[in-house]
C-alpha cells in the first residue's frame, strides 16, 4: 500500500487543494479596453499603459507613491455622530457604512496623513470615491478640519486631492453643513500664510466642487477628469441644448480658466514639491540622492544567521 499512500494519495490531495489563481490579475481599461496586469498597472499608478486613461486610485496606494519612501503617518481624525438622522433608504446607513467599509478596508471616505514629499513636510489629505462616492459627510469634514489644524500646528502645506460625488445625502443639512465649515478650515491656513494646493480628481462634483475643493492656491486637475457643481447630464436636460465637447472636463477648464494646471498622475509627485517648496519659500528640491557612505567595519563582519531580514521577494498572493 505504500505506492498508494506515497504518490496516489498526494497527488490526488494536489489536484483538489489546488491554489485558486486569483481572478482580478488583468484590469480591462474602461476607455480603450486593453487588458492590464495587475502589476504594471499598479506601477503605472492605475495609468492606462496604453492610453494614458486615469483610472481610480485610493489615497492609500496615492499616498504610498507620494511620500518619499512611501512613509506617511496618518492624521487620527475625531469620529462623528453615527447616523444622526436614522437615515434608511432601500438600507440603513450604518448598514451601508458597514459594507463600504469592508468593500475598502478603510474607516471612511477621507484619509489625512503627514510626511514628507522631496524632502518636503507636508499634510495630504485623499478623497476615496470608492467610498461611496467618496460624498461629503461630517466624516469628511472632520477630516479636512484636521487636516488643516495639522498642517498650521506643523506651518507647512496642505495638499488635497478631492474626488466626490457631492454632500452625503445621508447626512442630510448635516452634510451640507461641511460647506462652510471645511471653508473655516481652509480659511485658518490663509491666515497661517501657508499654502493649500488642490488636486482634482475624477470625479469632482456637486458640494465639494462649491466649498474647499475650489479654495487653493494652486488648482491641478488629473487628465480629462470631471469637475463640476452640476452634471452635464443634469445641465443638458435643463436647458435642452447639446454641450461643448469636453464640457466640464480637466482641459477645457483648463482653457477656460478654472484650473491652473493639468498634470499627468506620474508627474503630479514632482510637480508637488516643486509648488510647495516655491510657496514655502524653500530652495529647489534635490533631485537626486547620493547613495549612502559605506559604513567601515571594524571587524570582520560575523557569520551571523541572516534569518531575521525580511524577504524582499515575499509577494502575497503571488
Ligand atoms: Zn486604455
Amino acid at each position: 500500500m505504500n505506492w498508494i499512500s506515497n504518490y496516489v494519495r498526494p497527488r490526488i490531495n494536489s489536484i483538489f487543494s489546488r491554489r485558486e489563481v486569483p481572478e482580478n490579475l488583468w484590469t480591462k481599461c474602461s476607455e480603450c479596453g486593453t487588458m492590464l496586469f495587475h502589476r504594471e498597472l499598479a506601477e503605472n499608478l492605475n495609468v492606462c499603459t496604453s492610453c494614458d486613461h486615469h483610472m481610480a486610485i485610493t489615497p492609500r496606494d496615492r499616498f504610498k507613491a507620494l511620500f518619499d519612501g512611501g512613509t506617511f503617518v496618518e492624521v487620527s481624525v475625531p469620529a462623528p455622530t453615527t447616523d444622526p438622522l436614522h437615515f434608511r433608504d432601500q438600507k440603513k446607513y450604518p448598514d451601508r457604512m458597514k459594507a463600504a467599509q469592508k468593500q475598502t478596508g478603510e474607516k471612511e471616505a477621507m484619509l489625512v496623513a503627514e510626511g514628507e514629499i522631496g524632502r518636503t513636510p507636508i499634510v495630504a489629505a485623499g478623497q476615496d470615491f470608492s467610498f461611496m462616492g467618496g460624498s461629503m459627510g461630517m466624516y469628511v469634514g472632520n477630516a479636512i478640519i484636521a487636516a488643516a489644524e495639522r498642517a498650521v500646528e506643523k506651518k507647512c502645506p496642505l495638499v488635497l486631492f478631492s474626488a466626490a460625488g457631492g454632500a452625503r445625502m445621508q447626512e442630510g443639512i448635516l452634510s451640507l453643513m461641511q460647506m462652510p465649515r471645511t471653508t473655516v478650515a481652509v480659511e485658518m491656513l490663509k491666515e497661517a500664510n501657508l499654502p493649500y494646493i488642490v488636486v482634482l480628481t475624477h470625479p469632482t462634483t456637486g458640494g465639494v466642487t462649491a466649498s474647499y475643493a475650489m479654495l487653493g492656491d494652486v488648482h491641478i486637475s488629473e487628465p480629462n477628469a470631471l469637475i463640476c457643481f452640476a452634471g452635464p447630464r443634469v445641465i443638458e436636460q435643463t436647458i435642452r441644448e447639446k454641450l461643448p465637447e469636453g464640457f466640464q472636463r480637466a482641459e477645457y477648464l483648463l482653457d477656460h480658466g478654472m484650473l491652473d494646471r493639468v498634470t499627468h498622475r506620474m508627474q503630479m509627485r514632482d510637480e508637488l514639491i516643486t509648488i510647495c517648496r516655491m510657496l514655502m519659500g524653500l530652495p529647489p528640491a534635490v533631485a537626486g540622492d547620493l547613495p549612502a557612505p559605506e559604513t567601515v567595519e571594524a571587524d570582520p563582519p560575523a557569520e551571523t544567521d541572516e534569518g531575521d531580514a525580511p524577504a524582499k521577494d515575499a509577494e502575497p498572493g503571488a
